[in-house]
């Protein structure tokens, strides 16, 4: 593992394997990026920071948009209303299982906001089903929201990669995404060498 003080003119952009993970060297041997986990831990520290700070930043619908739920749903729903408002989720009760969604945080660039915020609340559900909380912390619910904002497979442009590089190694946890898997990992030259049978 790279130690934190890890800095972008340490690495050198090689290219990007199946739209996923970025290939970099540095002086110790290859190192990959899972774009995804990568994007998720940025956001993730943006949208903490922008919670804690009562920052986050909301962006109106051109049309609003109803959301029609059973009633245990809707029910779940109405308990969480407010930290989902609070990461920029604008959802109002209109009774009868269904609500308005008129606002999604901006980061969240989707032709179908009312599929992806169905989306979230669908995960958000299965995974307090397991804890059998009713109301959610607001950590968990930053986290979701985030794994749903990473986009399939862009294909970013070499700035963008280095922009990508640059916020994640500025991140407090920079090795690892909001749910724990690794965004970067090592193969040292010494395990090429190994690999390749140059050394034992
Ligand atoms: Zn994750």
């Amino acid at each position: 593992m790279p130690r934190p003080a890890t800095r972008v003119s340490q690495f050198k952009i090689l290219g990007v394997l199946n739209r996923l993970y970025v290939l970099m060297e540095n002086a110790g041997g290859l190192v990959l990026v899972d774009q995804h986990a990568a994007h998720e831990r940025i956001l993730f520290e943006e949208l903490r920071r922008r919670l804690e700070a009562n920052q986050v930043l909301s962006q109106k619908l051109l049309l609003p948009q109803t959301l029609q739920l059973s009633p245990r749903d809707a029910d779940w729903l109405r308990q969480n209303l407010a930290p989902l408002q609070r990461m920029g989720i604008g959802l109002e009760d209109f009774g009868a299982g269904s609500f308005k969604l008129d606002s999604v945080p901006p980061f969240l660039e989707v032709a179908e906001p009312l599929g992806l915020v169905r989306e979230i609340i669908d995960s958000l559900q299965s995974a307090v089903a397991s804890t059998s909380r009713l109301r959610l912390g607001e950590e968990m619910i930053a986290k979701t929201v985030c794994r749903h904002a990473v986009k399939a497979n862009d294909r970013l442009r070499e700035r963008e990669l280095v922009k990508l590089l640059e916020d994640l190694l500025a991140c407090e946890l920079p090795y690892c995404c909001p749910h724990g898997r690794p965004t970067m990992i090592e193969l040292s030259y010494g395990e090429l060498e190994r690999k390749f049978g140059r050394r034992t």
